[in-house]
């Protein structure tokens, strides 16, 4: 665009504002949160940082500047298929968009910086190795840019998780352009990457845009582990039977093992972790985008980048290693902002090899105390009977409004909470009189008074603690023993291949001078978070009428997408498609009304969505 905003040209044209481009470029109607002063800010030629959760809206913050500003916008991307779909959808929104990157030809490559030298793009694309070319400095040098945006701004942090020593560069924008607007944006929020951001990329004098990092269309939950695949199967056919979701796993061995299962349950699930050949893991990552309610399979190498706003459920079969990396990962569940799942299951098991990684890990003492007070805080997140939003958030150093979130597991249907203190001291006593060194299992045969080889083997049914644990049964104590190991009075020992030993603290426990809360776990919770559910997953709106238009939405759209080559989403959002059943709109201006509906998606789409609304209410 050549106007400033609200100033006419020679031929009397008034130059848009951000609202009106928002509306008739993205067909949305309203601002989100910061976005508004965050674009009137950098459209002023301010430079800053913006920290917003996945989802929280940071591409128009750089997007809509891009638009009002003269000259180029430019976008540091680390992620190719990232900038790939971008771009497909500011095309398909009619704005001049482009990528240079190593995946475009030496003729294709030169043909975009004709394009920008001529001043005929709003918004370029490009790698950071591509950008910090002598060849490409240059060339932007001897073109009118209106702001660099640097995503993904963490990646220039050496202590952060996605490190990439390319970004370290970037310092070379602030020394080499300093009248061009920055604008840094990451979705990780700690103090020291914020820091570190600010320093190499020159913003220690800009503002810092901070969101809130709550997702509230996002329900959290965390289940007892019991046979983690049958929950998960259940999991998705009783609840998102059809979607799109991620599932996480530790291992290569446990991918290949779920997607078995969840195929043979008539669930389309695809792997994808670093084991694979490289091409057949990107096909099931592009079919992951491109296609309607796949589940894909994953260890934590998949995700970062992946735009996809209709992911429906986040699936955690083992634990992460923090919460930093839970919330990241759950966070790629609803970016469209409708209601999505985060569901995990969780268990003793998973404390002790968390534990074992850290334990056998080469880092240095430091690196694990580090590591285990990660580990602890999750944790205390799995274990709480409060909110779990208020944990999380609380975590960021966010504080919650108001008493109960009313979407997260713990506050649809509290916990029951119980005095464990015996419970407790008879699993303490019976760790200490079995010699420290056997895990949960034996434990409970132990505690039960039952006679196994190896229990009569070892003497231990002549032990005093020997059947003193009836009260309970088998799962209840499973349960009892992992909250010890949680609240830290139960140690895993590598050395015993796992095998527990007391703490500093059982002593207190022991004596009867600390009481120690439980939380129950009974399946009857279970039943009742299931009925207790706030919101239906997905789904159309509306009766049966409706959702025959939403099939047949979709349908239309997954034969768009695929005659273009572009994610069905980069068509039209699933919202979007639930707007106009909502809608039924009869006319073209009812029609752009649709939030999602902008003036080219009604150019381009207009008729055939019209008539295939006509077409429903025939029906
Ligand atoms: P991020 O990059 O922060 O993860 P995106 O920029 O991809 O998030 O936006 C996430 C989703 O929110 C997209 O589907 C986008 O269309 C939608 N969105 C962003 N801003 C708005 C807004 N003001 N109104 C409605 N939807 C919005
Ligand atoms: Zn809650």
């Amino acid at each position: 665009m050549q106007l400033e905003p609200g100033s006419s040209d020679d031929a009397g044209r008034i130059a848009p504002t951000a609202i009106s481009l928002l509306n008739s470029v993205f067909g949305l109607p309203a601002f989100r949160g910061e976005q508004e002063a965050i674009i009137s800010h950098v459209a002023g030629g301010g430079s800053c940082m913006v920290l917003m959760p996945t989802g929280g809206g940071k591409s128009l913050c750089y997007q809509l500047p891009s638009l009002l500003r003269r000259g180029c916008g430019i976008v540091v991307s680390p992620l190719i298929a990232l900038m790939r779909d971008q771009v497909a959808g500011l095309l398909d929104a009619g704005v001049k968009a482009a990528v240079l990157n190593s995946t475009l030809s030496w003729e294709e490559a030169q043909a975009v910086e004709q394009r920008l030298l001529a001043g005929h793009l709003d918004l370029l694309y490009v790698a950071p190795e591509r950008l910090l070319t002598q060849r490409c400095l240059s060339l932007l040098k001897r073109t009118r840019l209106a702001l660099f945006a640097i995503d993904e701004a963490h990646c220039v942090s050496q202590w952060g998780h996605d490190f990439r020593p390319e970004y370290i560069g970037l310092s070379v924008l602030a020394e080499q352009f300093p009248d061009v607007p920055r604008i840094a944006l990451t979705a990780t929020a700690d103090d020291l990457t914020r820091k570190e951001i600010a320093t190499r990329l020159g913003l220690d004098d800009a503002p810092c845009f901070i969101a809130s990092f709550d997702r509230p269309n996002i329900r959290y939950e965390i289940v007892e582990k019991r046979n983690a695949k049958a929950q998960l199967q259940e999991f998705i056919a009783e609840r998102h039977a059809g979607d799109a979701g991620i599932v996480y796993c530790l291992s290569r061995a446990k991918v290949e093992d779920t997607v078995a299962a969840l195929v043979k349950a008539g669930i389309p699930a695809l792997s994808y972790h670093a084991g694979m050949d490289a091409s057949l893991r990107a096909r099931h990552q592009d079919r992951f985008l491109n296609e309607d309610g796949i589940v894909i399979v994953a260890t934590i190498a998949f995700g970062m980048g992946i735009d996809k706003p209709d992911v429906r459920f986040v699936a955690h079969l083992d634990l992460p290693k923090s919460i930093e990396a839970y919330y990241q990962e759950t966070g790629r569940a609803g970016r469209d902002g409708k209601p999505s799942n985060a569901w995990m299951t969780y268990g003793l098991s998973d404390i002790v090899q968390q534990r074992r990684m850290i334990d056998e890990s080469t880092g240095s003492d430091a690196f694990k105390r580090v590591s285990i007070g990660k580990l602890d805080a999750l944790v205390g997140l799995c274990e709480t009977a409060g909110c779990r939003r208020e944990r999380l958030l609380g975590y960021f150093g966010e504080a919650c409004d108001g008493p109960s979130c009313s979407n997260c597991d713990n506050c649809t249907s509290p916990p029951r909470v119980w005095d464990g203190s015996v419970a407790a001291q008879k699993v303490l006593s019976c760790v200490y009189r079995t010699g420290q060194r056997f895990g949960a299992m034996h434990l409970i045969d132990v505690l039960l008074g039952r006679s196994t080889e190896r229990v009569t083997q070892l003497g231990h049914e002549k032990l005093s603690v020997f059947g003193v644990g009836t009260e309970l049964n088998d799962r209840q104590w499973r349960a009892v023993i992992r909250q010890l190991v949680a609240h830290g009075h139960l140690q895993s020992d590598s050395e015993a291949f796992g095998g527990l030993k007391l703490t500093e603290s059982a002593r207190g426990v022991l004596r009867g001078e600390t009481t120690v809360m439980l939380r129950e776990e009974t399946s009857a919770s279970t039943k009742r978070n299931r009925r207790a559910r706030a919101v239906p997953a997905s789904g159309a709106p509306g009766g049966s009428g409706s959702s025959a238009l939403l099939t047949a939405l979709r349908n239309w759209r997954s034969g768009m997408a695929r005659e273009l080559g572009v994610p069905a989403y980069v068509i039209l959002h699933d919202a979007t498609l639930e707007g106009i059943v909502a809608a039924s709109p009869k006319s073209r201006d009812q029609l752009r009304s649709v939030p999602g509906i902008g003036d080219k998606k009604l150019e381009r789409y207009g008729d055939a969505l019209l008539q295939l609304v006509r077409a429903d209410g025939n029906t």
